[in-house]
C-alpha cells in the first residue's frame, strides 16, 4: 500500500463503502452505463479525487478531459455561486443573458481563423455533433456526411453513425443514413511509408467508391483522435484534407471535443495543424466541470437554419456559461496552455524510456497534455494487448492513480490529466503507472519464459 505526498490509500481499493454502494449501483442502475473504476468519490480538489472510504488517488483521467483547470477551481467555483444567487434558468430561447452571449464572442475569438464567426451553445459533445451536422446540411444543402474509422463522436443517433467502434454500437441499429467512413490517418496502424498524401487519397477515392463528392456536406474529423487512440496525423493532413472539401464545395467539421480547450498545449488542436476548420466541436473542459458544448463556426454558414431551427430547452445554461468563463481566464492566467506542453514532455521522456525497456510499450504518442502509449503483444506484430492494458488500469487504480485506456482495440494508455497538476503530483502518477507497466510487461516475459 502506498503513503507517499499525494497518493493516500487507507483501505483496500475498493474500500468497503465503495463496495456497498457498488452493490447498489448494480441493483439501481444499468450495466450498459459503464464505469471505468469501482471507486466511488466523495470529494476532489485540483487533481485529487478522494473515495467514500477516505481514500486518495491522484486523477490522469478528468472526468474524461473535462477537467483542465482542475477539480473545483476556485475561479470556476466563484463565478458559479454568483450565478447561482442570480437567477438559474430562464431559458435562452425565452429571456437571453449576457454570459451565453459572452461565451459566443470568447470562443468566436479563439477559434482558428480570421473570419467572421457565431457560435451556438448547447449541453453536450454528442449534442454539439448532431447540431454541427445539422448546420452543415442546412448550408450545402446536401444530405451526407463522412467520418473516420476509429472515430468517437458521441452517444446520440447522429453522433453514435459517425462513431466508429463496434461496441457504442451493437443492438442500437438502426442508424442514421448517408454516413460514409474511410480510414483515418493511423501511421502505426497503417502500411509502412504511409504518408500525408496518402491518407487524404481515402477522401478523394471515396467519391468514387462510397459517395458522390456533391452529395457530401460535411467531413468530420478529430484532429486528434479521442477515444480512438490519442492518434497524431502528420502535420500536413488537415491541409490536404481541406483543399480537398473546398475543391467540392464540402465544409470540414473539426472535432474537438476531447483535443480543445488547451488539451494539447494551444486552445484547439487544429492550430497545431495550421487548420481553420469551417465549423468547430466544442465540449468537456469547456464547462470547467458543468455540461456545457458549443459549435463554433463560419458566421454565413452558422446563419443558415432559420430562426428557431436551432436550440434546446437548457443549452447554454447561465451557471455552465459562467463557470466557462471562469475557465478561460484560468486558461490564459494559469499558463495551462504551456503546462500542457510541459506535460507531453515529462510524460514522453518517461513513456520512451519505458519503450526501450519493454516490447508491451509498442507506440507513444501525443500533443502536449493529450498524451499516451499504445501497448502491444509484441513489436512486430504489433497485436493489441488489451488484456493487459486492462490490468495496468487496475494496478494503477488499486494504487492510487485513477487512469483511462482507450483504443479501438482497448490497448491504450491515456492521459488526461487536470493541467494545473504540480510537476510532483506528476511524476507520482507516472511512477505509479510505470509500477504498473512494469507488474503485466514482467509477468508477461515470465509467462513467455515458461511457454
Ligand atoms: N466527440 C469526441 C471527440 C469525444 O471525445 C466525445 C466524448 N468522449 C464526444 C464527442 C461526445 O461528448 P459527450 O459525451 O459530451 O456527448
Amino acid at each position: 500500500m502506498k503513503n507517499k505526498k499525494t497518493i493516500e490509500l487507507r483501505t483496500e481499493i475498493p474500500g468497503p463503502k465503495s463496495r456497498e454502494l457498488m452493490e447498489r449501483r448494480k441493483a439501481a442502475v444499468p450495466r450498459g452505463q459503464y464505469h471505468a473504476t469501482p471507486i466511488f468519490a466523495r470529494r476532489a480538489e485540483g487533481a485529487v479525487i478522494e473515495d467514500v472510504d477516505g481514500n486518495r488517488f491522484l486523477d490522469f483521467a478528468g472526468g474524461i478531459g473535462c477537467l483542465n483547470m482542475g477539480h473545483r477551481a476556485p475561479g470556476v467555483v466563484a463565478a458559479a455561486r454568483e450565478q447561482i444567487d442570480k437567477f438559474l434558468h430562464v431559458c435562452f430561447s425565452v429571456t437571453p443573458y449576457e454570459s451565453y452571449v459572452a461565451v459566443a464572442e470568447k470562443l468566436n475569438a479563439l477559434a482558428p481563423g480570421k473570419f467572421a464567426k457565431k457560435t451556438l451553445l448547447l449541453n453536450t459533445g454528442a449534442e454539439a455533433v448532431e447540431n454541427a451536422v445539422k448546420i452543415a446540411r442546412a448550408y450545402t444543402k446536401r444530405p451526407a456526411v463522412i467520418c473516420f474509422e476509429d472515430a468517437f463522436h458521441g452517444r446520440t443517433l447522429m453522433a453514435m453513425s459517425l462513431t466508429s467502434k463496434t461496441s457504442y454500437k451493437a443492438g442500437f441499429g438502426p442508424f442514421a443514413s448517408d454516413v460514409y467512413r474511410i480510414p483515418y490517418a493511423y501511421a502505426y496502424r497503417s502500411a509502412e511509408g504511409s504518408t500525408a498524401e496518402s491518407f487524404a487519397r481515402h477522401l478523394t477515392d471515396a467519391f468514387k467508391r462510397l459517395v458522390a463528392a456533391e452529395s457530401v456536406a460535411a467531413v468530420i474529423a478529430e484532429p486528434v483522435l479521442g477515444e480512438g487512440g490519442f492518434v497524431v496525423p502528420p502535420k500536413e493532413y488537415f491541409a490536404l484534407l481541406h483543399e480537398i472539401c473546398r475543391k467540392h464545395g464540402i465544409l470540414l467539421i473539426a472535432d474537438e471535443v476531447q483535443s480543445g480547450m488547451g488539451r494539447t498545449g494551444k486552445w484547439f488542436a487544429c492550430e497545431h495543424f495550421g487548420l481553420e476548420p469551417d465549423l468547430v466541436v466544442a465540449a468537456k473542459s469547456l464547462g470547467g466541470g458543468f455540461p456545457l458544448a458549443a459549435v463554433i463556426g463560419r458566421a454565413e454558414i452558422m446563419d443558415a437554419p432559420a430562426a428557431g431551427g436551432l436550440g434546446g430547452t437548457f443549452t447554454g445554461h447561465p451557471v455552465s456559461c459562467a463557470a466557462a468563463l471562469a475557465t478561460f481566464e484560468i486558461i490564459e492566467k494559469e499558463g495551462l496552455l504551456e503546462r500542457s506542453t510541459a506535460m507531453g514532455k515529462r510524460f514522453e521522456a518517461r513513456a520512451r524510456e519505458w519503450q526501450r525497456r519493454w516490447g508491451l510499450v509498442g507506440d507513444v504518442r501525443g500533443l502536449g497534455g493529450m498524451c499516451a502509449m499504445e501497448l502491444v503483444r509484441d513489436a512486430a506484430s504489433r497485436e493489441p494487448a488489451e488484456e493487459e492494458t486492462k490490468a495496468i488500469a487496475k494496478y494503477c487504480y488499486e494504487h492510487g492513480l485513477i487512469m483511462m485506456t482507450a483504443g479501438t482495440f482497448g490497448n491504450v494508455v491515456r492521459i488526461l490529466a487536470p493541467l494545473v497538476m504540480t510537476e510532483e503530483e506528476f511524476d507520482e502518477g507516472m511512477d505509479v503507472l510505470e509500477e504498473a507497466v512494469a507488474s503485466v510487461a514482467g509477468s508477461k516475459s515470465a509467462m513467455l519464459s515458461h511457454a
